[in-house]
């Protein structure tokens, strides 16, 4: 498969105006492999914006009469989604988060399938469980559908690190480990929930090996019904496909393994650098009193205790006597030197 697999358009069709727009604007990106399209929304709550459903279909249908190398794709929760979309001469599709999470949808929804030579994107279920997004690729692989990807769109959770959805990478790398000839696609909108930040949610994507994105795209996305927030323009699409930088995998697994181990290695040492000065700072205060009661600086007898205690937990968590020693030595040449220095300042 040709890398990096792009698939962009709108979170929901809203208008034919906006359809020609967006599809004239990603017919000209030749990265773009499919125009998703959403007809039927699912929406958390009644009431809202739920999709045009056919008549966004028949849109979809005359525009292929201009531009015939466009393949729209749209979301289908329903066997019925799946026969008007049929109807309508589109042949991929994606299945939601929510749909992923119930298993006998997926079923009624890949057996309407049945047959045809449909292209069939998953996307992973709100949750953050492997089981349900392997077991709906197998669900489609058992009604004989051979075109199927993967889209990570991260999790419903509280640990979001500031996103929408938790990218929680362990989960997609998993669904590699298992079943590695399935592409995975990451989609840096319902991820990042908001435009600034696709770029870095895309860029860890590539990184980790991932096989191409899944972005919304919208002619105006300050003034979509769904999702506005995220959504970028054609041009600001074209602008982040120029700016991303696709490395050469010839092992997408281990990639995807090594970019997560590299990624919690940075994270450890911001806490060792942290560490650090929150120690620093009570130093500062040691020679605070030191200097009120007019101590001396550097105690040995203390330094002689803490270090063998040091040593002693050290060989308890695996660390060599002589790391610990080399450690604790350099840590403890920096205190007393922000003594001294503190000393002289105050
Ligand atoms: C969508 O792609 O617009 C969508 C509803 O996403 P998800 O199923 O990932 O929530
Ligand atoms: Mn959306």
């Amino acid at each position: 498969m040709e890398r990096p697999y792009i698939v962009a358009g709108p979170c929901s069709v809203e208008s034919r105006g906006q359809l020609e727009a967006v599809t004239e604007a990603l017919a000209r990106l030749p990265q773009v492999r499919l125009v998703r399209c959403g007809v039927w929304k699912p929406r958390t709550h009644p009431g809202g914006f739920e999709g045009l459903g056919e008549e966004a279909l028949a849109w979809m249908e005359a525009l292929r009469q201009t531009h015939p190398a466009v393949r729209y794709c749209c979301e289908v929760a329903l066997p019925e989604h799946v026969e008007a979309a049929l109807r309508h001469g589109i042949d991929a599709f994606w299945i939601g988060a929510r749909t992923t999470a119930n298993p006998f949808l997926v079923q009624e929804v890949t057996e309407a399938l049945r047959g045809t030579e449909a292209t069939l994107l998953v996307k992973n279920a709100p949750s953050p469980d492997v089981e349900l997004w392997a077991g709906a690729i197998e669900r489609c692989r058992k009604v004989g559908l051979a075109d199927i990807l993967a889209v990570h769109r991260g999790f419903d959770m509280l640990r979001n690190q500031g996103y929408r959805n938790s990218p929680l990478w362990e989960v997609p790398i998993e669904l590699r480990r298992r079943m590695p000839e399935v592409p995975i696609l990451c989609d840096p909108s319902h991820i990042a929930g908001q435009r600034d930040r696709i770029e870095e949610v895309s860029q860890a994507a590539l990184d980790m090996g991932f096989d191409g994105l899944m972005v919304e795209v919208h002619p105006s996305p300050d003034e979509a019904l769904t999702d506005a927030r995220q959504q970028i323009t054609p041009a600001a699409l074209e602008t982040l496909l120029a700016r991303l930088v696709v490395r050469r995998t010839d092992n997408a697994s281990a990639d995807m393994q090594l970019s997560l181990l590299r990624g919690q290695i940075d994270r450890l040492d911001q806490q060792l650098l942290q560490l650090c000065a929150a120690r620093f700072d009570v130093v500062r205060q040691i020679a605070d009193v030191k200097r009120q009661e007019n101590m001396a600086l550097f105690q040995p007898q203390r330094w002689d205790s803490l270090l063998s205690q040091h040593i002693a937990a050290g060989k308890e968590l695996g660390l060599s006597e002589e790391f610990v020693k080399s450690l604790f030595e350099k840590i403890h040449t920096e205190s007393i030197r922000i003594q001294h220095a503190h000393t002289q300042l105050s």
